[in-house]
């Protein structure tokens, strides 16, 4: 393997049309450029490249699949002297979606490890197989750079056997691999460890229900570092009521769905992943919208005040169930962009939860910030913080220390 002396690492997240990268310094934390390409493989695909403290360049062109996709962002990091060949990067860091069962942990990529991807791809066919094109066309243009694919599962491998489970037929669960995996996993690692050092705790000694609520939204239950429950479950369709998924759902809707209704399986995944949520409810997937419009006297108020109830009330009942999973809860943390930014979300979330321990200082929720911090009153038995989340520092970091042998000074 190459040198070890450099610092920089090179992030690469891949999704189904897209490639987001950053390029992390790991010795002072600085970003000195970052990107994206999507709509890949469409005629008007889009790249953007910021470098630090210089001008974005961003331009419109056909971009036919990853491979090429990379290949443009790798000759931009080399127009800022920034290349694959520079010999200030140590690493490459993949998101990969689904890691199963068996990586528990960040992993140097190899040809068995490639393999182990490809054979998950029956349990993430939307996300494992745009993960291994980032991973292929990576490995090809930098061969001697070490990579590491960090699994958004992994945070979750710690989960009891009896969260894991579905309560089915468990010779049919063994053959097809029909578990709750969890997804996220990154960014609850991460937050539930920001919790904890808000508090001035130690991670191990922490317990911390994380309510990840972006696009798509997740919530866990961390004890002492470990997650022992998270709301996701085979796929990332299981749980919280999202922009356009559905969450938990009676299972026997699909069968109603199909024997009355006459949807194929493929419509009825249709529906539940990008028909339902917020959209499904209200028609718009965008917390900001549905917030504007609750806040209107204009006709469509109503059924976005009923997409927020439903939304709030499937959190609050995740919440609940985290507190009796957890036993004792030192911190609620809320992070991604609505729990980030959304506060009249947080506040009706914890209304009424005086009684769990938990409650919001009306003026600390309200008040604009983009740090960690606490918003529930001093003193409060639980503490309720919003921590930002930091997907691709966390993947920096864990490459980084795999690399490099080192722990960051991490607790
Ligand atoms: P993420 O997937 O973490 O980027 O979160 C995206 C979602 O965050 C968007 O769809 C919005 O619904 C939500 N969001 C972002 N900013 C705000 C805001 N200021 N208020 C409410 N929701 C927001």
């Amino acid at each position: 393997m190459r040198n070890t002396r450099g610092t920089h690492v090179l992030v690469l997240n891949t999704g189904s049309s897209s490639v987001k990268y950053r390029l992390l310094d790991m010795a002072d934390g600085s970003r000195p450029a970052g990107g994206l390409v999507e709509r890949i493989g469409e005629r008007t695909s889009y790249l953007r490249h910021d470098p630090a403290g210089g001008p974005r360049r961003e331009r419109e062109e056909p971009v036919a699949d990853h491979a090429t996709a990379l290949e443009a962002l790798a000759e931009e990091l080399e127009r800022d002297g920034l290349g694959l060949d520079s010999p200030e990067l140590v690493a490459i860091g993949h998101r990969v979606v689904h890691g199963g069962r068996r990586f528990t942990e960040p992993t140097v990529i190899d040809e068995a490890v490639t393999a182990e991807i490809e054979r998950l791809v029956p349990v993430a066919p939307l996300h494992n197989p745009a993960n291994l094109a980032g991973i292929r066309t990576a490995l090809s243009l930098a061969p001697d750079v070490p990579q590491v694919a960090v699994f958004d599962t992994a945070f979750h491998t710690t989960m009891p056997e009896h969260a894991a489970r579905y309560a089915i037929d468990t010779a049919v669960a063994d053959e097809h691999r029909v578990r709750r995996y969890g997804f996220h996993g990154t960014s609850h690692a991460y937050v539930s460890r920001g919790a904890a050092e808000l508090l001035g705790r130690e991670p191990s000694e922490t317990n911390v229900i994380v309510l990840h609520l972006g696009n798509g939204a997740s919530a866990s239950a961390v004890a002492g570092g470990r997650c022992v429950d998270t709301s996701m479950g085979l796929t990332p369709l299981e749980g919280l009521v999202m922009g356009t998924r559905s969450g938990d759902i009676d299972p026997a809707v699909v069968f109603h769905l199909s024997r009355v209704a006459g949807m194929s399986v493929d419509e009825i995944d249709e529906l539940l992943n990008r028909r339902s949520g917020l959209l499904g409810l209200c028609g718009d997937n965008d917390m900001r919208e549905v917030l504007r419009r609750m806040d209107s006297d204009g006709p469509d108020a109503e059924s976005a005040r009923l997409a927020f109830d439903v939304y709030v009330h499937r959190l609050r009942k995740y919440v609940g169930a985290y507190c009796a999973v957890l036993g004792r809860v030192d911190a609620v943390a809320f992070t991604a962009g609505i729990g980030e930014n959304a506060a009249p979300v947080r506040q009706a979330v914890m209304a009424g939860l005086r009684g769990l321990g938990m409650a919001v200082d009306p003026e600390l929720n309200g008040a604009p910030g983009d740090g960690p911090r606490l918003i529930s009153p001093p003193g409060s038995r639980v503490a309720v913080a919003v921590v930002p989340t930091d997907e691709e520092l966390e993947i920096a970091t864990q490459t980084y220390e795999l690399v490099s042998g080192g722990t960051m000074g991490r607790k």
